[in-house]
């Protein structure tokens, strides 16, 4: 269906099968397939039936597993199936099992080859391209990683099918992101959807979704200027994420993004950038997809933003559209503007 070319590999979104069965069977060396619990009930026959029977490795599944101790894990299996240097890990999984498992491959003996197969849609849009890899230390996303990428990315519809609906919908958020900062005809086409599960033709949204990130990673894969923009909606997003781990309740990823996105261009529209009618469609919108997000510990979370990598000199540094389907990054805000943006999403 959709062949996208990265710096060194191939994402292939529902392309034939035996492109990827040929290059499963060009590694001479063992093989190993790294799954989740969920990933090895749902997708693992998938994949099996498709390219027949490796050994596996199972971790447990959730992001408390996304550590070093899971790596450990990981490596061990690794040398205990006998991989080495001419060998391949195949990451079946979402996000953490792709972020990990890369992860494991590139410094297990300095370096073996992987594939990515990302069974989420936000692993599909997003976290299997652009070649940023790690784990989780002391609590805090991402700490311990490196930069590598996969010899290819296998993107299957098929895999999506067994998806808890609210996964789904928490991937969709970065498919509104790349429409927002970067394609006003994504975002055209996706405004006409007005429930996630009535989506019938993915491919097309996928594929268009997966080529903004990949021509941003490729201009930018060390995060010093233009890739700033996919972190439209994360500012904020990633404080009400990290908050609502201490809830009861927390809130999966994308729909945190999804109030950061909307508090966000709250900020755009005041500045006078975005236009109104912009701004009320995009709340609209959001709000119709994703539901208004319960925050927790409300007050708490200008602190949190405060704490945001991107921020330098003491400012707070936010990527904002100035009209939908562009973005600019490092836009320096002050924190009366975050609370206003807060007590906003607040009263809405
Ligand atoms: P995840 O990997 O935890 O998967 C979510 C849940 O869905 C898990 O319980 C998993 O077992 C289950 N699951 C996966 N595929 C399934 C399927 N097809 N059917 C049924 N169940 C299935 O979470 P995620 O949302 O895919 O990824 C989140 C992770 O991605 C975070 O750790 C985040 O930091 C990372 N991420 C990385 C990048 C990057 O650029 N590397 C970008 C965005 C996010």
């Amino acid at each position: 269906m959709a062949k996208i070319t990265a710096k060194s590999y191939d994402i292939l979104v529902q392309e034939e099968e035996s492109i990827l069965s040929n290059l499963l069977s060009s590694y001479k060396s063992p093989v190993l397939v790294l799954v989740d619990e969920n990933t090895q009930t749902h997708c693992l026959p998938i994949f099996q039936k498709i390219l027949g029977d490796f050994p596996i490795c199972e971790i447990k599944s959730g992001e408390e597993y996304k550590s070093l101790e899971t790596c450990k894990l990981v490596w061990d299996a690794m040398l205990s199936n006998k991989l080495d240097r001419q060998s391949l890990l195949v990451n079946l999984g979402g996000g953490v099992i792709g972020d990990l498992g890369g992860f494991c491959a590139s410094t297990y003996m300095r370096g073996v080859d992987f594939i990515q197969i990302p069974t989420t849609l936000l692993s599909q849009v997003d976290a299997s391209v652009g070649g940023k890899l790690g784990v989780d230390r002391q609590g805090l996303k991402n700490m311990i990683g490196v930069f590598a990428n996969p010899q290819m990315v296998w993107v299957n519809l098929d895999l999506l099918n067994t998806l808890p609906e609210q996964q789904l919908v928490s991937g969709f958020a970065e498919v509104v992101k790349h429409g927002l900062i970067a394609d006003i005809d994504l975002w055209n086409q996706l405004s006409k959807i007005s429930k996630v599960s009535e989506v019938d033709d993915w491919s097309r949204i996928i594929s268009r979704s997966i080529d903004i990130k990949n021509r941003v990673v490729m201009e930018d894969p060390f995060e010093k200027g233009l890739r700033k923009i996919l972190n439209h909606g994360h500012t904020i997003g990633h404080a009400i994420e990290t908050l609502s781990f201490k809830s009861e309740t927390p809130l999966l990823h994308g729909h945190a993004i999804a109030a950061g996105m909307i508090m966000e261009n709250f900020i755009s529209y005041k500045r006078g950038n975005l236009q109104y009618s912009s701004f009320l469609d995009i709340t609209e919108y959001i709000l119709k997809i994703f539901g208004k997000a319960t925050l927790s510990f409300p007050n708490e979370i200008s602190e949190v933003v405060v704490h945001d990598k991107k921020n330098r000199g003491g400012m707070l540094r936010f990527s904002l559209i100035p009209e939908i389907g562009k973005c600019e990054y490092d836009c320096e805000v002050s924190m009366d503007e975050v609370n206003a943006a807060i007590a906003h999403y607040q009263s809405l």
